[in-house]
Order: structure tokens, then sequence, then C-alpha cells
């Protein structure tokens, strides 16, 4: 009775060339839980993931549970006691004083808090990106996906931004391996900084990020900003403002990356797609549809680079799920339907249950003369670039010349917050009370043992399915207006 696919069948997308896509799914990722009214929840990612059944699309890639990353290789990029540290705290041994030295030096407690099994969760995460990095070194795929992925806020030593370790430098540490040139392209609406400090004296990895510029977190990300030493003018950043559209981003996307793949020529590619810049979301203040999000990967796909496929950030769950189900069909080369499939989360997609979500009238503040003004300087900048530098294929990753600050001045520098520790004023279908409990009063739940009803708890996901009880007849108008709508979805009327 889930075979749920009527309605929502699948179709050859325009960009019909076939790529083989690997996709990175760890099936606990939804249970990791950052505390009550955090607005990171990595429920979205088995929100995306069930869509992504839904609609079929596990059946056009191959689906890989990852490894999770051992402690060494997590230590190929974050320091020996920052990695001992994450391994080792919970939430009773946190409260204990001799964490609490290390909880600040290591910015751990606020924005990125300690909570039951962080360091699994991290393992998982890292573990899909470097898992989807050997995939493509070995050639077994031309695209590899890991929603899991993308925290580009962690740093060497450091928790930012709700990030602890950073996969993306992992991952890209592990196509060096093979490659000599990594592009890293970040669309999240925040400063991809972690992985730009990282790579920031070589020119073995290009970075670009676009993002919101100005009193916004994480603060960097300045045009200016653009290398230094061996890396100078291999990193790129575009500044924007509130309410970037679909029209602009494309107008300044499109052009630019071309150009860096033209004079760069990377080896691999990897497009870090937080989910924040979609309009809508809890912190985020872009105003792209998914659509105009999904035309980044569309456009890079193009390119025929192998090409890692990463998550980010994303605070509007419902909305996260939808993005990446949707670019996980770009990816793949289908064009899903609109009208959603129904899934364990149907619920979360109302009123409209469609896959896409429309932009919003708020004002775009980005002016097309600052755009073209952006444009024209880095396309500049990108000109002044040598064309594909070579480099001796010996050379070792250059991630540990990044000059490390005294730790008196780390542990002083005043630490930018992400989001401002308030709760969010929930919708129900967000609350961090499941569903089932936030909705489910006496007198519905009389109406689903009455009516012969199961209603099956899975996560925070529910659904109802009707179970064969010939005697009782179901009248939708009977029903609490709660279970009519679940009802309205495929199971009514009941019995046929
Ligand atoms: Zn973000």
């Amino acid at each position: 009775m889930e075979e749920p696919t009527e309605g929502a069948s699948l179709v050859s997308g325009p960009d019909g060339k076939k790529r083989r896509v690997s996709y990175f799914y760890e099936p606990t990722i939804g249970d990791y839980y950052y505390g009550q009214g955090h607005p990171m929840k990595p429920h979205r990612i088995r929100m995306a993931h069930n869509l992504i059944v839904h609609y079929g699309l596990h059946r056009r890639m191959e689906v890989n549970r990852p490894f999770p990353a051992g402690p060494s290789d997590i230590r190929r990029f974050h320091t020996d006691e920052y990695v001992e540290f994450l391994a080792s705290v919970s939430p009773e041994s946190s409260g204990d004083p001799s964490f609490s030295r290390h909880l600040k030096r290591f910015n751990v407690g606020e924005d990125c808090p300690v909570f039951d099994g962080l360091f699994g969760f991290c393992q998982a995460s890292a573990g899909g990106s470097i898992g989807a990095a050997v995939k493509l070194n070995r050639g077994d795929a031309d695209i590899a996906v890991n929603w899991a992925g993308g925290l580009h806020h962690a740093k060497k030593s450091e928790a930012s931004g709700f990030c602890y370790v950073n996969d993306i430098v992992l991952g890209i540490l592990e196509l060096l391996k093979v490659h000599r040139r990594v592009l890293y392209v970040d669309i999240d609406v925040h400063h991809g900084d972690g992985v730009e400090e990282a790579f920031y004296t070589t020119d073995r990895v290009m970075t670009v990020s676009f993002h919101k510029f100005g009193d916004f977190f994480p603060g960097t990300g300045h045009i200016k900003d653009v290398g230094a030493g061996q890396g100078k003018f291999y990193a790129l950043n575009v500044p924007l403002n509130d309410g970037l559209d679909d029209e602009s981003f494309r107008g300044l996307f499109r052009p630019i990356i071309q150009k860096v793949m033209e004079v760069y020529q990377p080896d691999a590619v990897v497009l870090q797609c937080g989910a924040d810049s979609l309009s809508g979301d809890r912190l985020g203040c872009f105003n792209l549809s998914v659509k105009g999000h999904a035309d980044c990967l569309r456009f890079l796909r193009s390119f025929n680079v192998p090409l890692m496929v990463l998550g980010g950030g994303g605070y509007t769950i419902r909305n996260v799920a939808r993005c990446w189900c949707y670019e996980t069909a770009v990816a793949v080369g289908v064009e899903p339907d609109n009208k959603l499939p129904y899934n364990e989360y149907y619920e979360y997609f109302g009123p409209d249950y469609t896959l896409h979500v429309e932009p919003c009238n708020m004002e775009n503040l980005n002016a097309h003369k600052d755009m073209e003004k952006i444009r024209n300087t880095l396309l500049e900048q990108l000109s002044g670039l040598i064309h594909a530098p070579s480099v001796p294929f010996q050379t070792t990753p250059a991630t540990t010349q990044v000059p490390e600050e005294p730790e008196e001045d780390m542990e002083r520098r005043p630490k930018p917050r992400i989001w401002n520790g308030e709760d969010y004023e929930s919708d129900h279908d967000e609350d961090d009370k499941p569903p089932h409990m936030a909705n489910f009063d006496d007198h519905m739940m009389r109406q689903v043992h009455t009516f012969g009803l199961i209603e099956s708890v899975r996560g925070w996901g529910f659904h109802i399915i009707p179970v064969p009880s010939p005697n009782k007849k179901l009248e939708k108008k009977f029903l609490h207006p709660f279970l009519q709508k679940k009802l309205s979805i495929k199971l009514f009327p009941y019995p046929p």
C-alpha cells in the first residue's frame, strides 16, 4: 500500500545524459538530536531520504551505508586533542569541571552543544564524505552524494556554526590523493569559512563561496579575501545581500563557475548544497526556489567532471527535504513529478503537498548594478589566474601550512554565533515534539481504534494504515479533522 508512485512518476530530465550516482546514507542519522529548540535537525536528512525512496530514486543509483570515519581519519585535518575531546565528551561528562576548559577552548556548548552520540554523528557525516571521495577516486561513480555532509564551518581544532568535524576538508584531502586540482563550490547562505581556511594557502584546491555578507555569521568571506601565498587568487568570495532571487543568482553563478572551470580545470568538484539559501529558511535570508538552488548542481553536472554533492545548512526542514530530494533527482537525471508521493512524513508538506517551493515576495536587495560589479571584479580576478596550475603529484596537501594562532588568542577571540539561542515559534510540523504526540488527543485515538486504523510511528513521522474491520464503516465526516487530512491522502475510502 505504500507503493506510492502513482502521480509521482519519473520522466527523463532535459539533461538526459546518464551519470553513475553513488549515494551515502546512514539509517540512524535522523535519530541524532542537538537538543530542544536547536534549529539543526539531522531528522531532515531522514526526511529527504524518505522522499528519495518514495520517488523511487534509490533504484537509479547505488545506495551505500557509510563506514564511520575513525579517529585517525578525522585527525587528517583535526588536531589530536580536539578529536580526543569529541570522542570522549558526553552530556553527562560535560558538566565535569575538567571538561569545562575544553568546552570553551573547542567552542563547544552554545551553537555546538554536546549531545548524545555526538561523535557517532560526526563519524557518520565524515564517513559519508570520505566514502564518496573514495568512490570518485576509484572511478566507480561520476557523482557521489552525502546529504549528511557539508559541515563547512568546523575548524582544525574548533567547532563552529553547528559543525564539529569538517567532512568536506576530509573528503577533499581524500580526493587530492588522486586528483591534482579540486574545485570547492559552496551555496550555503553562510560563508564556507572552514573549508576556505583549510586550503587558503594552496592552489590545489580552489574554493568559491556564494553567501550573505554583512552583519551575518560567520562574518568572513569578503570579496577581497582571495587566498594567500601559493593559494593567492585560489579563493573566491561572492558577497550577497538579502532577498537574492533565482534570476540574480543564476546571473552570477553560471558566468563565474564557467570561467572557473575554464581557467582552473579541476579534476574533481565538490558542491556544498546548504539549503539555508532557500526562500523561507529560518536562519537564512535569501529567496531562492528549489529549482534555482538546484540549477547550481545542474550546471556543474553538465561539465562531466567527477562531482561530490554534499548537504550543509538548512533550517526549514520540510524545504530542506524537498530540495535535497530534487537535487538527487537532478543528479540521476530525472525530473520528478511536483505532486509528492505519499511518505512517512507527508504531514510536514501540507497544505500543498508539492515538491517545489515558490519564492516569496520579499524585496531583492541585490541591485542589478552591484551584481554586475561583483561579476566583473571576480571575472577579472579569474583572468589573472595561471591556467590549470600543475602540481608535483607527490605534494603533501597543504592543510598543515595554515599558521596556527597561539592558544591564548584562540580562547580570547570572540566567537560569533550562527543562532541567537532563542527557540523558534514552531508550527506543529516542525515542533520538537513528535507530531503523533502533539496531535493525537484521546478522542482521535478512540477513533483510530474504533475505525480499525493502526498508527505506525517511525521517527517523528507516522502514517495511518486501515486494517480490515468489516463491521465498522468508516465515514470521513465523523473523523477528527486531523485524521480526515491523513485519510484523504490515499487511504480513504475504506473499506473500498
Ligand atoms: Zn548555513
